[in-house]
């Protein structure tokens, strides 16, 4: 038998309310703000995500699906959403629109990580991203939008973790002292953070092993390092999240996994889980498009794991709006039942009135009750007496009651989400 690879999971039926509801709410915030559709391929040219992401991250060590396609050249199932947005943004000329330009996504995202729960290799990212402005005010309207995406799905109980790694100016200065602290504590540090204090020391501050701990608490802060903008930036901010009534805890330690990130990292987090669980990120990438070939162009971003922010829903036992079945579910008894039965189904649904049909030859016993199952309010049956009569039985599925009609009165009757009147 074969099975789904690990670290994946079906969405099954009973389970596509929440994806739709989860989808829904976060069209909603998208519109309402602004923000533009945009799709991009499942897989891009490996070494956009090597250039963006940084080859020295856990994500392209480690965690990244590459192939070589036919031609041989090196493809890699999308590890997240951010780069393959400023590459179309630049493919496109969207630095030509009036700026920024205001952009979200809803896909699949592939790392190949350890499983359990929470961390899949295929999840589902919901993501916007703002391109082609550097005001803080654009930070406090990602940050206010992720907000309101979770309080519009009713989850509570979720915090706002803020940090300023500064920019290229600055930064190299705290790398420096964060360096210089940690070299006392390199014999009791983990592998990946000894190899980490070498070449990508600001990563440093994200392990979670017990043994990097000490040295991790009493590190520097990056905010003690920034230079005049980004502290003008990073204090503009904070003054505009009060403003919007957004609570946030400034959080030293916070870094995210990406090289691209400058000035403003954030975090949304549940307030009674552990340090893996966030239920989205962003930041300012300020940097990246220029990286990627384009002019100069500050951007921020915010990404959100739609299966964290399903886990938390059902933990909060929030509930989903039912998608509904059909109205009409259509049984009938032999053959020549079947052909009328065949063009009733299509005529219902000509006149969009959900309709379906088992088919198949089974029982009228087992067709009514899979009609139970389904949840349709009305059954039309066919039998031997209705084909004589050119009639058919109209069974009313909540109330057990059943009265015969003319066929071609039923196709009146019958109106889309209005049960018949007698
Ligand atoms: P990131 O792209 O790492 O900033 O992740 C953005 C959000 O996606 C995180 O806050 C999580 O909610 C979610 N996420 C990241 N990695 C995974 C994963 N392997 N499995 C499930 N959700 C994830």
């Amino acid at each position: 038998m074969y099975k789904a690879p690990r670290g994946t999971a079906d969405i099954l039926p009973k389970d596509q309310p929440y994806w739709r509801y989860v989808e829904g709410k976060a069209v909603q915030i998208c519109q309402l703000c602004g923000y533009q559709r945009i799709d991009t391929p499942v897989f891009e040219d490996a070494r956009l995500f090597v250039r963006s992401i940084g080859d020295e991250t856990d994500i392209v060590k480690k965690e990244m699906y590459t192939f070589e396609d036919r031609s041989g050249a090196n493809m890699t199932l999308r590890p997240e959403g951010t780069a393959a947005v400023c590459r179309a943004y630049l493919e496109h000329g969207m630095h030509n629109l009036p700026q920024p330009v205001k952009l979200y996504y809803i896909s699949p995202i592939f790392r190949y990580e350890r499983p359990q729960a929470g961390r899949y290799r295929q999840h589902h990212q919901f993501g916007y991203e703002a391109i082609g402005d550097l005001d803080p005010a654009l930070d406090a309207e990602i940050i206010d939008m992720a907000w309101q995406f979770y309080t519009s799905l009713g989850l509570q109980g979720f915090y706002l973790k803020l940090n300023s790694i500064g920019c290229p100016k600055c930064r190299p200065k705290y790398i420096e002292e964060l360096r210089r602290h940690y070299t006392p504590y390199r014999g009791q540090l983990c592998r990946d953070c000894q190899i980490r204090l070498v070449k990508n020391p600001l990563r440093l501050l994200d392990c979670k092993q017990d043994s990097c701990q000490p040295a991790a608490n009493s590190a520097p802060h990056s905010v003690d390092y920034l230079c005049n903008e980004c502290s003008d930036h990073f204090n503009r901010l904070q003054r505009y999240l009060d403003l919007l009534e957004i609570p946030f805890q400034v959080t030293h330690r916070l870094v995210r996994g990406f090289d691209y990130y400058t000035k403003t990292v954030f975090e949304i987090q549940p307030e009674e889980e552990g340090a893996q669980s966030a239920l989205g990120g962003g930041g300012r990438y300020d940097g990246l498009i220029e990286e990627l070939g384009g002019r100069p162009t500050p951007a921020i971003g915010f990404a959100a794991g739609i299966e964290r922010v399903i886990l938390n829903i059902k933990k909060q036992t929030i509930a989903a709006p039912l998608i509904s079945p059909p109205d009409v579910f259509v049984a009938y008894v032999g053959q020549e039942a079947k052909e009328k039965a065949l063009k009733l189904v299509a005529q219902l649904r000509k006149r969009g009135i959900g309709t379906t049909a088992p088919f198949g030859d089974k029982s009228l016993r087992s067709q009514l009750r899979q009609a139970n199952a389904l949840g349709a309010s009305q059954t039309l049956i066919i039998g031997e007496e209705e084909m004589q009569t050119d009639t058919v039985l109209l069974r009313d599925m909540m109330k057990g009651e059943q009265r015969r009609e003319a066929l071609e009165s039923v196709l009146n009757l019958l109106r889309k989400g209005q049960p018949p009147s007698p």
